[in-house]
């Protein structure tokens, strides 16, 4: 199974180097250790090998290799970790489809010197004195600017043109990438933005695909300047949803504005907050609060809830008071709480403006008690029907089960669903199950409820740790293994995985065979590889004294563990008045 390309690159990237790029570690003995990313502690029990090209952490079980680290700290997909770390290793990875792949290479190639070309004009560029009064007007700061790669595109037909066929790419491959577009004689091509200021479209590793150009103010009312905004049409590299080619397209689907400088934050305050335009990303972004991301006018796709869902499982939406907006919310929530996620409604407050970035813009700590303030959903709907309705009155009831039933219809999670239910019939006044009769089916009935995520696992018994330590012990040094096998009897060792590494290991050094069927192997084979790690934070000082005494422990409180059964049979035992029972346990009894 062992693919090897895989097998190459974890060979040749260093997985210390690159965990260490997230969280600081310090070296124990052969290993490292730090904090676990993936579940919060006090004291390190996140492990790191270097030898085996592995992590194990001993406090939430998390464990892998580096691509499994990238996977879980980055929210990547499987095939983005392959290609980060086939770069990062100079390793080549060949394309199912070469061509597909040589004119994903060009565009992407060709839009990311495009954005250079209208970040340049914007700062150097007589022609973009309008465009950067604008921008500090809306007070952005030259560093934001920069870090949202905004731009822009030069007044004149060719401009981009030009300079992409100076520096050797084709007018067709020009197109292909959604910049320019041919003239109608065909005979020659031409810009396609203009005169606009140019938001840089990014995926969430910071690639930009597209572009969003907006027009300068003083355009916006003349008949010919086309929209306020304009985006980069469908290319290979970028699209708005909608049925694509998958092949060409793969991790191309679910753009989020600002998700690339966003998602550490989102996944640190375990929230998105959603909000309809870039401006209102990039000031709430300058003011300090970085988990916020925007549609692009569109409604929010599964592919892109999909994507956040890597990050959080909680969003909180604000969207403009105006009725697009309202509707648009509408149709974002809905699928959001299709796909699992917790939804709040952000209520920019009275006299704050109409947006997000008039919020921030008139006080930042506005904004962020807004976010902290969002309502629940269900709440916000309710108390919107509230508004007009009196809730009191047989009609008023009837109005707030219409219009909150079928949103309650489509929530992905049975459990939120029953909370849902259970607040909308206290507030009617009607009883749960004469609510839930009236539940319409759901739009898209399947979505199954996504499992949350794991609990923190409870404590180790004695047992097992010693069980594991002993394991540990035997595994990694030779001279303890005839103590062990005189001493240990498989019943002592806690978990039935426990029973089979001891009897995989103990056939393989003393006959040297394999005793399991294939994937109980292979979950013994991963702990033989786990279990040594521990001895690296508390190496055995005297391994074999250690051992014998690990030994005398686990005889005993198997033994205890015995006696305890025994007691729990025979109480039963005399509760029925079963003799013959009675007996054959006195005589286990003895035995002990
Ligand atoms: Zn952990």
């Amino acid at each position: 199974m062992r693919d090897p390309i895989i097998e190459e690159i974890k060979q040749r990237i260093n997985i210390v180097e690159v965990i260490q790029e997230y969280l600081p570690l310090k070296k124990a003995g052969t290993n490292w250790k730090g904090l676990c990313p993936f579940h919060s502690e006090k004291s390190p029990s996140f492990m790191v090998s270097e030898d085996r090209m592995m992590f194990h952490c001993f406090g939430c079980g998390e464990h892998g290799d580096v691509f499994t680290f990238l996977m879980k700290q980055e929210g990547y997909d499987f095939p983005e970790v392959l290609k980060l770390l086939a770069d990062r290793a100079g390793v080549k990875i060949e394309r199912r489809d070469p061509k597909i792949a040589h004119e994903r290479n060009l565009m992407r190639e060709i839009v990311e010197l495009t954005s250079r070309f209208y970040q340049k004009v914007l700062t150097d560029s007589p022609q973009a004195e309008a465009a950067r009064q604008y921008l500090s007007k809306r007070e952005l700061k030259p560093e934001t600017i920069r870090a949202f790669g905004i731009g822009y595109a030069p007044e004149g037909w060719e401009t981009l043109c030009n300079f992409l066929n100076k520096h050797g790419y084709k007018d067709d491959d020009i197109i292909n990438a959604g910049l320019a577009l041919r003239s109608v004689n065909g005979r020659g091509v031409y810009d396609r933005f203009r005169k606009r200021i140019m938001f840089s479209i990014r995926n969430h590793q910071g690639e930009t695909l597209g572009f969003t150009g907006r027009l300068l103010p003083e355009d916006e009312k003349k008949p010919d300047a086309g929209g306020k905004y304009v985006n980069t049409p469908e290319t290979g590299l970028y699209n708005k949803g909608g049925d694509v080619n998958k092949e060409a397209l793969i991790g191309f689907r679910t753009l989020l504005f600002g998700l690339d400088l966003a998602r550490q934050d989102i996944k640190k305050n375990d929230l998105a907050v959603l909000v309809e335009g870039n401006m209102d990303v990039i000031s709430s972004h300058q003011a300090g609060i970085r988990n916020v991301v925007a549609i692009s006018g569109t409604a929010l796709t599964d592919d892109q809830l999909g994507r956040l869902g890597h990050y959080t499982k909680h969003l909180a939406v604000a969207f403009d008071a105006d009725t697009a907006g309202a509707n648009a919310a509408k149709k974002g929530i809905v699928a959001a709480l299709r796909n699992g996620f917790i939804v709040k409604v952000i209520v920019i407050p009275e006299g704050a403006g109409k947006d997000p970035d008039d919020c921030v813009r008139k006080d930042p700590l506005l904004w962020k008690k807004a976010i902290t303030e969002a309502v629940d959903i269900i709440d916000f709907l309710i108390a919107n029907v509230r508004l007009n309705n009196d809730l009191r009155s047989v009609d008023g009831k009837k109005e707030a089960i219409k219009q909150i039933l079928p949103i309650i219809a489509e929530v992905g999670d049975p459990v939120v669903q029953a909370h849902y239910l259970k607040v909308l019939s206290e507030t009617v006044g009607i009883p749960d199950d004469v609510i839930r009769s009236q539940l319409p089916k759901r739009g898209n009935a399947e979505a199954s409820p996504r499992q949350t995520d794991a609990e923190a696992k409870p404590r180790l018994s004695r047992t097992r740790m010693l069980s594991e330590r002993l394991l540990a012990i035997y595994l990694t040094d030779p001279k303890v293994r005839p103590e062990v096998q005189n001493g240990l009897k498989s019943e002592y060792l806690e978990g039935e995985e426990l029973k089979d590494l001891y009897g995989w290991a103990l056939a393989g050094y003393t006959q040297n065979i394999i005793s399991l069927p294939a994937p109980r192997e292979e979950r013994a084979i991963e702990l033989a590889e786990i279990l040594p790690l521990k001895l690296d934070v508390e190496p055995a000082a005297e391994p074999l004294n250690e051992v014998k005494d690990i030994l005398n422990i686990l005889a005993s409180l198997h033994r205890q563990a015995v006696r305890e059964r025994l007691e729990t049979e025979m109480r039963d035992a005399e509760t029925i008045g079963d003799v013959a029972r009675i007996e054959e346990l006195t005589r286990a009894f003895k035995e002990l």
